[in-house]
């Protein structure tokens, strides 16, 4: 199956060269031109077919999904939006696509549409690009880790501890379910479970990822972690991505400043990577902005927003500072939160989005969060109030990163962790990294699929990553 990809043929200079090409017909027009797209380039080449020298019965089997096998000569295009196109001398057909069936048709598609169809809707110009750029997104992550020689460490999906309190947990059973054995207590006998005891999908990497931190010094997870939160948001889902650098010898600070770095880099990979699918992606917005109420449209397009990100430095304030802000804010004195402003609060992303979008119009950085707030493995500063937690917030977005410099310090970990009823008999392994050889560490965790909605323009998390889990929907 010889072919040369559409991607490196639009590179070409045309001089009559004998070219195959393989791929999916988008459109079929005036029985004449055939827009090929093969997946190597979200561009697609022109094929001219001269309809005499076809027959008839063949050429109406072509239509938009009918896959082709096409041998030619690629000359200088006629036309003005391509360079070349290849002149048809043979058609194969790979396979039929029966138009009245199909349904992927040759015009706009809403996404909430493409979304019932996420097993077709990979083969979409949009969506193409939102997965070609998630795909770089990945290679990035690990080119931005290993050029500094963080370790790749891979941490466990199924676990154990249910001590991090991320977020609520699926399950893992082998347990008969239709009968369930019972203790004397009435209580599930999880001795009798494939494991012996209870399990779940992981929340987190994190813990797992500190105890790589304490040999190797700097190591990160990417994987998929599981969050049973009942929260049909655009920005959660039941199944994403982390990535979750973990560094011995890092404060606060030098967590943040890698943090902003691995961001940078990751925006600055894609604009340089991926130009044409922005252009696209960032048409595509600038389209779905119109439909929007004025006060509700983005006001900078794509491109221009990545771009700003990687110039200015990311505001760092604290949590404090940050509730007097929003306190002191014309929006909080007009009633216009829906959660109203107090310290001590988890933050809401409409309080995170006004501090991104209006206060700063930049990524924010905030400190130092009250601990009531945060896990209990974050480094407790002086006044007894914070913790030394961060959270990054993005425009359009609200939090992409949460993270935080760790309580190394064995006593005060130890009295936190029986202050939030964290068992420290089952997590004895996560304390003895504080008994043995502690230092000062930090880590963060970063949500890929955030990262991806922000690098691509997207307004919903279930399209960009290809087969969603949310509530009530487990499909494909
Ligand atoms: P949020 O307040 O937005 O629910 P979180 O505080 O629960 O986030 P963390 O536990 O700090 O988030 O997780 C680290 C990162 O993982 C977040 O900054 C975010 O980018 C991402 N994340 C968290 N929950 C989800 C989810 N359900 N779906 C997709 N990404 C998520
Ligand atoms: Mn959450």
């Amino acid at each position: 199956m010889k072919r040369t990809k559409i991607k490196d043929l639009l590179q070409w200079e045309p001089q009559n060269q004998e070219v195959t090409v393989m791929g999916w017909t988008r459109t079929f027009r005036n029985n004449q031109f055939i827009s090929l797209n093969d997946g190597s380039t979200i561009q697609n080449l022109q094929i001219v077919v001269d309809y005499t020298k076809f027959p008839e019965e063949l050429l109406k089997r072509i239509h938009t999904g009918t896959s082709l096998k096409i041998e030619g000569i690629l000359v200088p295009s006629q036309g003005k939006n391509q360079k070349s196109e290849v002149l048809a001398q043979s058609i194969e057909i790979l396979g039929d696509c029966p138009a009245e069936e199909y349904p992927l048709q040759p015009k706009k598609h809403s996404l909430e549409f493409l979304r019932e169809i996420a097993h077709l809707r990979l083969r979409t110009t949009t969506f193409q690009s939102v997965f070609r750029i998630r795909n770089g997104l990945a290679f990035a992550i690990h080119q931005f880790f290993q050029n500094k020689g963080f370790v790749y460490i891979h941490s466990p999906i199924i676990t154990s501890s249910d001590a991090e309190g991320a977020g609520e947990m699926f399950q893992v059973t082998t347990l008969d379910l239709n009968n369930v054995p019972k203790d004397e207590n009435g209580k599930v006998d999880y001795s009798q479970d494939f494991f012996g005891k209870a399990a779940n999908l992981t929340v987190s990497g994190q813990l797992e990822a500190e105890l790589g931190a304490m040999s190797f010094s700097e190591v990160y997870t990417f994987g998929p972690t599981f969050r049973a939160e009942n929260s049909n948001t655009p920005r959660h889902l039941a199944e994403f991505w982390m990535i979750e650098p973990e560094m011995a010898f890092y404060d606060l600070n030098d967590n943040m400043d890698l943090a902003e770095e691995m961001l940078k880099y990751l925006i600055e990979y894609t604009l340089k990577n991926y130009p044409e699918e922005l252009q696209f992606l960032q048409q595509r917005q600038l389209e779905e902005e119109k439909q929007k109420p004025q006060n509700e449209r983005n006001t900078m397009p794509l491109i221009e927003k990545l771009e700003f990100c990687i110039k200015e430095p990311f505001e760092r304030l604290s949590y404090t500072k940050a509730i007097e802000i929003l306190e002191n804010s014309s929006y909080n004195k007009k009633k216009k939160f829906q959660f109203p402003v107090k310290w001590g609060m988890d933050l809401q992303t409409e309080h995170e989005r006004y501090l991104v979008e209006k206060e700063f119009q930049k990524p924010v950085i905030l400190t130092d969060y009250p601990k009531e707030i945060k896990a209990f493995y974050m480094r407790q500063n002086e006044d007894g109030k914070t913790v030394r937690a961060m959270d990054i917030l993005f425009p359009g977005i609200g939090e992409i990163i949460g993270g935080s410099q760790r309580e190394e310090r064995y006593e005060l970990l130890y009295q936190r962790m029986k202050e939030m009823n964290i068992s420290t008999e089952e997590m004895y392994w996560y304390l003895d990294t504080r008994r043995f050889g502690t230092v000062p560490h930090s880590g963060f965790g970063l949500g890929f699929e955030r990262l991806v909605l922000f690098c691509t323009g997207m307004s919903n998390i279930r399209d960009v990553i290809p087969f969603p889990r949310t509530p009530k929907n487990c499909a494909f």
